[in-house]
């Protein structure tokens, strides 16, 4: 029988997650959301066949698996109020939310949990997402499993063994898509610079970025091969990676990824 997973919180994350489940064949009965937003609990139920409450505590009550999808903000005040139902259950506890370690939710709800810390990021919306995972020394091995089901079900997952390594996920995946964007900002604006019109530039450029990563997700070569191979001696490609490589490109991501570490460190 499907484990029971219970998320706290219905926003956009929870929504995607549970919304891949249920379009990945997980059977919409075994998920219960819980907001405090009656209308969307109406919605939710309707459209996707789930539970639905407004009550964190009750819906806690026979879950397997408990996801606090709430904002890093109120989720101090969300974990106090779960403390009795999460001890006498004592499911498996899955974190979305960016910032907050293991310990401190464990601490918050009640201590000796079994946690799994996620850091997502947001093409998790379009099912496209990739997600690093940390489970404390409490966790099984089937709940690593059942966490590794939920987080797969909007995209790639992988595990890290030392939490700080999280801080490392987020400089690269977690704030990574801006990084992206970023560079299909700039690409465009060349193109439009070179004469095209904005919109060919910017199809181009997200259409490349999109061909890219699957060839590169599909191929056997790692990227520098895959760069290589396009760049015949002489050539027009290997002219334009040279003005990057010149430029610092390397460097630059570098000291970003730094940057965004420390900050993570920081907040934590
Ligand atoms: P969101 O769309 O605002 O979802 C949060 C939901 O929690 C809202 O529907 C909110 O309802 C509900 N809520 C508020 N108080 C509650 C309570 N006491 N009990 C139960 N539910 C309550 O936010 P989100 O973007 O999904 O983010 C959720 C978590 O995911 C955050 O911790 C964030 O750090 C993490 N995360 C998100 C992304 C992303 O791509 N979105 C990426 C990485 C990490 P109301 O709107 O009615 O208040």
């Amino acid at each position: 029988m499907a484990s029971q997973v219970t998320f706290i919180g219905a926003g956009n994350m929870a929504s995607a997650i549970f919304g891949g489940m249920i379009d990945n064949g997980y059977p919409a009965t075994a998920i219960t959301a819980t907001s405090p937003d009656a209308e969307r609990l109406t919605a939710l139920a309707a459209e996707r066949g789930i539970h639905t409450t407004d009550d964190n505590a009750a819906a806690v009550a026979e879950a397997d698996v408990v996801v606090l999808a709430v904002k890093p903000q109120i989720m101090r005040e969300v974990c106090e109020g779960l403390r009795d139902a999460v001890q006498a259950r004592r499911p498996l506890i899955v974190s979305v939310a960016a910032g907050l370690t293991a310990e401190t939710l464990d601490t918050w709800l009640g201590g000796d949990l079994a946690v799994v810390r996620c850091m997502p990021n947001t093409p998790s919306l379009v099912g496209a997402g990739a997600s690093g995972l940390y489970a404390n020394a409490r966790v099984s091995d089937a709940q690593r499993e059942l966490a590794t089901t939920l987080l797969e079900a909007v995209g790639i997952v992988e595990w890290v063994d030392d939490e700080a390594l999280l801080e490392a996920v987020t400089a690269v995946s977690g704030s990574g898509p801006a990084y992206f964007f970023l560079v299909f900002e700039a690409l465009e604006e060349a193109g439009v610079r070179l004469g095209l019109p904005a919109a060919t530039a910017r199809r181009l450029a997200l259409q490349t970025g999109l061909g890219a990563a699957t060839m590169a997700q599909r191929s056997e070569h790692d990227p520098a091969q895959l760069r290589r191979n396009v760049m015949s001696p002489g050539g027009t490609t290997e002219r334009a990676i040279h003005s990057l490589e010149d430029g610092g490109l390397r460097e630059l991501f570098a000291d970003a990824t730094e940057a965004c570490a420390a900050r993570a460190r920081e907040m934590a």
